[in-house]
């Protein structure tokens, strides 16, 4: 296995916007690192570029002391997996699986024993002989993470490979694709705009946006601090509440809310952010407190969303199942100010 390194990376199609910019990223040797952004961001042209399938325009690609620039695909040493898995439908899972080495002239028994291995990993010794027509979604997208396993490569590429699978079993190959990572301890480059897999499956993410990086960090670090409004609205569910406010020394001021800053701030126009399960209804008096006007109320759970207007912005706060809630109610949250960030509104950057 290998670590892989973006150096100043930038891709510009012909005719095209620049499709990335500058792009500098460190995956370490065995980490599991997400890419995640919304559509058209440029994740795609990324992996594309590692596996040799896009000529890179400008900066360095490394995989591990080695700069594959000019290194054909082939001697890269990568494995791809697709979205769409791309098995061929008349060979059955173990030929799927060995079809590549078999073109590489690697001997059958040397073929026979990556093959049974891989599917030792992935568990799926016994339907090695069916078609992928008579296999489910989750054991056609573990034959396809065997071909790849199979070719050794120093680096695992994933490009969206659970988008085209249903929700209930996207969980279940979440926790699956953790496991088969541990066990191989191979280092994974994973493509999703999807935030909760980036969430959930990465070692660290990195947040793309307009072919720039926006941050990069464990999840629950970009969580808790997101550096910039674009990370801090992309990443969590529902969305952080992002609430226009004046500024003038320690006072933050918006439509329906008034907080004091732990210290001065240096611009006048700034940007509150307040995560859901930052607001609750059981007040203290020390917290400052946002009324809210109820528009909609939907049990999760243990939880509630409540969906509401406070001034003149939409509201999304997160609290306990058993207040009862109903739709036109008026409700005064207190707000937890350890978890409020600031963000300037004319940078967007984060400055608490
Ligand atoms: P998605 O999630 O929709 O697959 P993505 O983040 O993977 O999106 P890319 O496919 O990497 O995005 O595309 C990045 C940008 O480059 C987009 O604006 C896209 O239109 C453009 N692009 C991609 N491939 C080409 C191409 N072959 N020629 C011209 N422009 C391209």
């Amino acid at each position: 296995m290998a670590s892989v390194s973006f150096r100043h990376v930038t891709k510009r199609f012909r005719g095209g916007d620049v499709a990335l910019n500058d792009v500098s990223l460190d995956v370490a040797d065995g980490e599991f690192m997400v890419v995640v952004g919304p559509s058209g961001c440029g994740k795609s042209t990324l992996l594309r570029m590692l596996a040799g399938l896009e000529e890179i325009d400008q900066g360095e690609i490394w995989i591990g002391d080695r700069m594959i620039n000019d290194v054909p695909t082939r001697n890269r040493e990568v494995s791809m997996v697709f979205q769409d898995y791309a098995l061929y439908p008349h060979l059955s899972a173990f030929d799927n699986m060995g079809f590549g080495l078999r073109m590489q002239g690697v001997a059958l028994s040397e073929i026979a024993w990556r093959v049974s291995r891989a599917a030792d990993i992935l568990e799926i010794v016994p339907i090695l002989d069916r078609k992928p027509a008579e296999l489910s979604g989750g054991e056609r997208q573990r034959v396809a993470l065997g071909r790849a396993i199979v070719k050794n490569p120093r680096a695992f590429l994933l490009d969206e490979p659970l988008s085209s699978v249903d929700a209930k079993l996207r969980g279940h190959m979440r926790v699956e694709l953790r496991k088969i990572h541990r066990r191989l301890r191979a280092t994974f480059i994973y493509v999703t705009h999807d935030q909760v897999e980036a969430m959930t499956l990465g070692d660290r993410i990195a947040v793309l946006k307009d072919g720039q990086l926006q941050q990069v960090a464990p999840p629950t670090y970009v969580y808790d601090h997101p550096i910039n409004l674009f990370v801090a609205g992309f990443i969590g569910t529902p969305a952080m509440n992002l609430i226009p406010v004046t500024v003038s020394g320690r006072k933050a001021k918006g439509s329906a809310i008034e907080i004091e800053l732990p210290y001065p701030s240096h611009v006048d126009r700034a940007v509150l952010g307040i995560r859901p399960e930052a607001m609750t209804d059981r007040l203290d008096p020390r917290m400052p407190t946002i009324d809210v006007r109820v528009e909609m109320a939907e049990s999760i759970g243990q939880h509630q969303l409540i969906y509401g207007v406070a001034g003149d912005d939409g509201i999304v706060a997160r609290i306990d199942s058993r207040a009862h809630v109903s739709r036109g109610d008026r409700m005064r949250l207190g707000l937890d100010i350890r978890s409020v960030h600031l963000f300037d509104a004319q940078t967007g950057q984060a400055f608490m």
